[in-house]
Formats: C-alpha cells, structure tokens, sequence
C-alpha cells in the first residue's frame, strides 16, 4: 500500500503541496476546515461580477515544473498577461501613477530638502532592533516623522517602536519616491541607494504576471483542484480538526470531527500555534497572534474609474482605505468595478462604513461625477494581515524552531509572519518538497 499523506489546509501552498507529493506517488489526503479551495487566493461572485479575496495575480516563479502546474494552461486566449504591475499611490491629497511606494515629494520644500539630504548620507548598513530604528536608519529621521510614523500607525494599528523590522512589508513601505526619474535612475545603480528608492516606472520585466480573463483570480482554483483530482487527491473540504496524535515527534493520527486518518506524514500550512494547541504540547502554547480588523469592501460603478492603474496604495492617514484593486485594468476589460482593502482597529465595525470607503474613491477623484455606483458590498476577512511585534515575531522563531527540532514526519509550509507573499510562499514549498525531499 501506498504511503498516505496528509496536507493540512488547501490555500495555494496545500493545493502545490498535495501535487508535488501526489507526484511521488504517495496517496494523498488534502482537508480544509472551509467548504471551498483556494484559501486567500479566491474570488466571490455578486452582480455578474468577480471580486478577490486576497491575490490578485499569478506571477511567474521562474520554476518551471511550478509554473506549470499553477498556470501552465494560460495564454493570451484566457488570461490577461502583465509584464509590468502598474501600480500608483494616494498620499496627502495627491495620487501618484508612477508608483506603489509612497511619494515624499508632496511634502512642505523645507521637509522634502531636509529629508532628501538625509537619505543621501544615511549609513549603509542599518541593524535594527525594531521598525522605528529601522526606518530612521533607512530612510533619516525626517521622512520617518512625516512619513512611515504615521502610515505605519495606519496599517498597522501600533507604533513603529513596537514592530518587527519586516512588519509592514505587505504594504511596500519599504522605499520611497524622492527624487526626479534620471536622479533616481542614476542613484539606484548603486546597492544602497536601490534599496531605498523606488523607481518611477518600473521598466521592462522579464517575470509574466497572470490575470484570468474569466472567473476572477480564483477561478484557476477550480483548475487546479480537477487536476488534483485526476491524480486520485481526495479532497475533504469542511473537516474540522479536534485532535493530532504524534509519539516521539511522529505524527500518526490526525483526528477530525468526522473521523480519523492514520498518516505517514503531515504537511502542515497553518499557524504552528494551532499544531501544538491540537497536539496538547502546553509549555509551547500562547496566545495566538493578533491579526488586523481587515475587511474589502466591493464597488461596480455604471462608467469607467478614473485611473490606468492596477493597485493604488493609499498611504493618505486621513482615509481609511488601504490598496485599490481596479479590474478594468487587471483585465483591459469594460469591468467597471474595484475592491477596496480596509485595515483597521478590532472594535471598527467596519460594515458600517461603506458610504465613507465609496465618499473617498470621489475624494480620491478615482470616480467620475457624471458616474454612479450600481453595486456595493462588505466581506470580512478572518486572519489577514498580522501584526508583527518584536514580541510575536520572538514568540514564533521560537515556536518554530521548537517545531522544527521535535516533529520529524512535518514539514511546515505556507503563510508566516515572515513568508507574506504567495510566490515566495510557493518557491518555500517547492523547495521544501522537491529540492530537499
Ligand atoms: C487581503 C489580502 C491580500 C493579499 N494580497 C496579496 C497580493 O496581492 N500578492 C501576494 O503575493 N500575496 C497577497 N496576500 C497573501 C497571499 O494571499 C498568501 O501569501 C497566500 O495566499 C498564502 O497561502 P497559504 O496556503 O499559505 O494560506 P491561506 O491562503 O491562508 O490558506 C490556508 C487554508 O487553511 C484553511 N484553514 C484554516 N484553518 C484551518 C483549520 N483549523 N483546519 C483546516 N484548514 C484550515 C483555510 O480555510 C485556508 O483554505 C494577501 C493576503 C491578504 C489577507
């Protein structure tokens, strides 16, 4: 008899999961406590339209049996297909179509010089204990007061001085637009500079990024799920899991509220806080983490939106919206629609606050005044984006490196604090399975 695994949780890093190990001719059990496939990368149907629920796009790994697998059946027939991300940002009243990362232009003459002059002379090489030292070291003392301060307060919830150094990542506060094109273009051909600096447009790019032309993003899901299925992948959706067996570090049961599966071997894609919770470790359980308030809010508008842009980044401190997602352009299609990520305190009831999101797509002049919106709707979204502490970010190397010592038939995959992005999530899983199996 075949050697059975089990791959807990079918997001995107499961579902690559339960293919490369499929592959190896080991029979396969992918459960998910959902009802549907696909985790964050998904999409909702409402009012003939398609609306993500966390990615947007496929970008090309560079790996090619991944690539073929997670999207070998696009083309220009199905998929609309982007070398370049067109990406802008919305900052102290003004939008920005040259980039995602925030604009220090648009600051008073005297901050901008001030800040500029800093930037220019800040040393190399900055080690950080938290986000605030390392952002002043990065970026001067300047832009970090009239800029990340307030921004990072906005995405996350908390001060700098509290944060991780790689806690707002996800949000592309990372560099900064500060200088003309040439200046920039003529800077960053030096290391240091080109890892502060965003450049204007973004040139050509080799990488292919992938959005279906039907179905939304997550309607390669189902794709993928027929594949895995043909391979003899026994998918069940909607199992809940009360309670993981293990002896000396080997996993051997994992139980579910409708019954048991005995395993070989668990690839484990969720939080580590929960496997040691299911498998009654207790000196290693804590609080889990803490994730923002996060909720998208969805529009259809009756005109085209203001903008040639894919995302636009509101960094702008008096609007509660954060990225922009604009479908017209992720398609090159009449789709006249947007989802709008909101991030906010635990508390914010963030339904109610529809009419503002849609006042400040008029504000942000994204809406044309002749234009009226024909749909509107919330979706909540459970354990988003994380805030990342010094403290959580300490608490979970720990756990992890617990994890990694005891276990010796897991491997652990997906999602971390520190793994945000879904290629990089992917490469980590291919690498994992394929590379050091
Ligand atoms: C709002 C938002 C926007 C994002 N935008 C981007 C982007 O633009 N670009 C990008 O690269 N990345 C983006 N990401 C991150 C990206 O979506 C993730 O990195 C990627 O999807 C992670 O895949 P995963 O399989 O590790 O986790 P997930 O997609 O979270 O999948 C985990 C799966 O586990 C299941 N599960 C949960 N608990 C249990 C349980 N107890 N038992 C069994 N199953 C369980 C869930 O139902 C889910 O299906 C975004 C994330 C969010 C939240």
């Amino acid at each position: 008899m075949s050697k059975l695994t089990v791959v807990v949780g079918a997001g995107m890093a499961g579902i690559t999961a339960a293919y490369f190990e499929s592959r190896k001719g080991r029979k396969v059990i992918l459960i998910d406590s959902d009802e549907r496939a696909g985790g964050l990368l998904n999409s909702d149907f409402n009012f003939g339209h398609y609306f993500d629920y966390g990615t947007h796009i496929y970008a090309d790994t560079g790996i090619s049996e991944l690539d073929n697998f997670l999207h070998g059946n696009f083309s220009s027939d199905n998929c609309t297909i982007h070398t370049i991300i067109h990406n802008g940002n919305y900052f102290k009243g003004v939008m920005n179509s040259k980039s995602g990362y925030v604009d220090a232009s648009v600051l008073p003459l005297n901050e901008y010089n001030q800040g500029c002059s800093e930037l220019l002379s800040m040393p190399e090489k900055h080690p950080a204990d938290n986000l605030q030292n390392h952002l002043i070291g990065k970026f001067g003392v300047t832009f970090y007061n009239s800029i990340f301060k307030d921004v990072v307060a906005k995405y996350s919830g908390v001060s700098a001085k509290t944060l991780a150094v790689n806690a707002v990542d996800p949000f592309e506060v990372t560099r900064i637009l500060a200088f003309d094109e040439n200046t920039t273009k003529r800077l960053t051909k030096t290391e240091m500079y080109n890892a502060k600096l965003g450049l204007h447009t973004k040139g050509n790019s080799s990488q292919q990024n992938y959005y279906p032309k039907h179905g939304g993003v997550g309607g390669q899901i189902f794709n993928l799920m027929r594949t895995l299925d043909k391979m003899g992948v026994e998918f069940r959706p909607s199992a809940i899991i009360t309670k993981i067996r293990e002896k000396q570090g080997r996993v051997y049961e994992v139980v579910t509220k409708s019954g048991s599966i005995e395993l070989d071997r668990l690839i484990w894609t969720l939080p580590n806080s929960l496997l040691v919770r299911l498998v009654g470790i207790k000196e290693m359980q804590s609080a889990p983490p803490l994730f923002r308030n996060t909720g998208l809010f969805d529009f259809v508008f009756d005109k085209a939106l203001n903008s040639n842009l894919m995302y636009i980044n509101v960094y702008d401190t008096k609007l509660l919206s954060g990225r922009i997602t604009l479908y017209q352009n992720m398609t090159q299609s009449e789709v006249y629609s947007c989802t709008v990520e909101v991030l906010a305190d635990h508390g914010v009831d963030l339904k109610s606050k529809i009419s503002l999101v849609l006042d400040e797509l008029v504000k942000m002049d994204l809406i044309d005044k002749a234009s009226s919106c024909i749909f509107r709707q919330f979706r909540p979204v459970g354990a988003g984006f994380p805030v990342l502490t010094t403290d959580t970010a300490e608490k979970y190397n720990r756990l992890n490196k617990y994890c990694n010592d005891y276990f010796r038939n897991i491997v652990f995959l997906g999602r971390t604090p520190s793994t945000f992005f879904l290629s990089d999530v992917l490469v980590d899983a291919y690498h994992k399975l394929v590379n050091q199996d």
